[in-house]
């Protein structure tokens, strides 16, 4: 078994569509970013390519590849799941957290959790949580997420 953690910060940016899990939510503002600011997805991919040693996300996707500009979350999950496959490793499963006042993840729980997992071939659980007002969270300037992933040696 391998473990791995990831986390993802990125401001928000009004009038962005916001996606957020694998999901388009018609009723917040999106995060600007190199690709379509998913904080969630980006910090899952982080925690699966750190369990599986190779590397994070800025690595694989980040401003130095161009070709990936503006990547779908689902886009990037499916890359990573496939490098995991390439280097001998099998998602167990993985647990993302939102961290923001907007969007609310609990009423879309069901959905974002259904899409990822499809995406990763694994269970992947989805939480979300406010910072009570403090900080670029609670200011409502930026979205964070953490996610922990647990791999499995083929
Ligand atoms: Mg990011």
């Amino acid at each position: 078994m391998r473990v791995g953690v990831g986390t993802d910060v990125h401001p928000i940016e009004a009038g962005r569509p916001c996606w957020m899990l694998g999901l388009l939510f018609d009723d917040a503002d999106g995060c600007s970013g190199h690709s379509d600011g998913d904080v969630g997805v980006h910090a899952l991919c982080d925690a699966l390519l750190s369990a599986a040693g190779l590397g994070d996300v800025g690595v694989v996707f980040g401003v130095g590849r161009p070709e990936w500009s503006g990547v779908t979350g689902a886009a990037m999950l499916g890359h990573v799941r496939g490098l995991l496959d390439e280097a001998g490793f099998a998602p167990v499963n993985a647990s993302v957290q939102i961290i923001g006042e907007r969007p609310k993840v609990g009423p879309r729980r069901a959905e974002a959790q259904r899409v990822l997992s499809d995406l990763l071939g694994a269970p992947v659980s989805v939480s979300g949580t406010t910072s009570d007002g403090l900080g670029l969270t609670g200011r409502g300037e930026g979205i964070a997420a953490v996610a922990t992933a647990l791999l499995a040696l083929k």
